[in-house]
């Protein structure tokens, strides 16, 4: 689906400007919120009451913010809850079950982010990158290279957005309260780490200082950035680790994932390993199987065999080809050969849907982890 001329014009009539996002209670701590509050001629006590209308009520009308003066509302509001980004587009599919927002950010970058209903939960993939630097070449957004690290405040504003669509009803089957997240957007969330850690907790500290969200329903997805991953076990926010593995082997990892050169599979699963036995949280291991690259049942027997003894389990996702690339999805009989043989060794397995695929939504960079649940 090629933009309209509307979209067009959002996304192109703006001048990228090269200036700061503008700062916002979600970037800071609850101490940190009372001083920006000050700093910015307001009493301190204000920061509480707008991450109360921000965090808790998920509301962004202060003229209806009755416990600030009428006359003072407009002006906190633009002052401590700016506004961060403006929607270009949302596209619907599964009947409205998968919905993909595309966000512009004050200097015009743009971002993206999924909001997916299940039966049981509703999830969100965000960005925490615009662009990435890992340069994964099975990833479309990889392609690119990194463009910019967001804000704390640009990565919790997208959750809090999907918390808002849910609780004014506009998903099917009317108000719902959003219950996971997923960091399987845009970038690498341990390349962007202050801002990555500021935002968890935004999302898993109590109302009305944050969403209130059990970390059990939170997943970081990474690359496999080791340092990153034995400072997340330290913060004690206990978050579900994805390790985007994508095969057993160096060799075919050095390209696969280029930053294995630098942490290797038997590092990472080190790093993983010792998560799991701090947070006392099984990880994933996210695998796009790509045929006749990564979907061999060697591949498979070894994975099963690294694998067989840890708190692990794989979710398998089908190859979303990038435009132009030569790899495809797997077989159905491969992938089916490369189920049977993980099961073999009692590993734990799951082959992901596909949602909003044709949304350009669950192209990896924006699928979720969630098929496991
Ligand atoms: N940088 C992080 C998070 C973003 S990607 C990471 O790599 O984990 C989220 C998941 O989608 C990762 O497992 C990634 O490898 C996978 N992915 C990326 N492109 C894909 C594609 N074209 N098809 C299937 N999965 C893809």
């Amino acid at each position: 689906m090629s933009p309209t001329n509307e979209e067009l014009k959002l996304i192109f009539d703006e001048p990228v400007q090269k200036k700061k996002a503008p700062k916002h209670i979600a970037d800071f701590s609850l101490e940190d919120r009372k001083n920006f509050a000050k700093e910015l001629g307001f009493q301190p006590f204000r920061a509480a009451q707008v991450a109360t209308h921000y965090f808790s009520h998920l509301n962004n009308d202060p003229s209806t913010w009755s416990d600030i003066p009428a006359d003072q509302r407009e002006a906190i509001a633009d002052a401590l809850t700016p506004k961060l980004m403006e929607l270009v587009t949302t596209r619907t599919t599964d009947g409205g079950m998968t919905r993909k927002d595309l966000w512009k950010l004050h200097d015009g970058t743009l971002v993206e982010s999924v909001l997916m209903c299940y039966t049981d939960r509703v999830t969100v993939c965000i960005s925490s990158q615009a662009g990435c630097g890992m340069n994964c070449p099975f990833c479309a957004t990889g392609q690119g290279g990194l463009k910019r690290n967001l804000t704390a405040a640009e990565i919790t504003d997208q959750i809090v957005a999907a918390a808002r669509a849910c609780a004014n009803g506009e998903l099917p089957g009317g108000p719902t309260r959003l219950s996971n997240i997923v960091f399987m957007g845009m970038g690498e969330p341990l390349a962007n780490y202050n801002a990555v850690i500021r935002t968890l907790h935004n999302i898993v500290d109590a109302n009305p200082d944050g969403l209130g969200i059990s970390a059990r329903s939170v997943t970081v997805s990474t690359v496999g950035l080791v340092n990153g991953v034995e400072k997340l076990m330290e913060e004690g926010i206990n978050c579900t680790l994805a390790i985007s593995l994508h095969t057993p082997d160096d060799e075919l990892r050095n390209t696969l994932v280029p930053i294995n050169n630098r942490f290797n599979v038997r590092e990472i699963l080190a790093a993983a390993d010792a998560y799991e036995k701090k947070t006392g949280r099984r990880y994933s291991i996210e695998y796009a199987l790509i045929r006749d690259i990564n979907d061999q049942a060697w591949r498979a027997d070894l994975l099963g065999r690294m694998l067989k003894n840890r708190a692990a389990h794989v979710n398998l996702i089908p190859l979303n080809p990038t435009p132009g690339s030569k790899w495809t999805a797997s077989r159905r009989e491969d992938e089916a050969e490369f189920v049977r043989v993980l099961e073999s060794y009692g590993v734990p397995v799951t082959v992901r849907d596909t949602r909003g695929r044709e949304i350009d939504g669950a192209c990896g960079q924006l699928a979720a982890s969630e098929s496991a649940k």
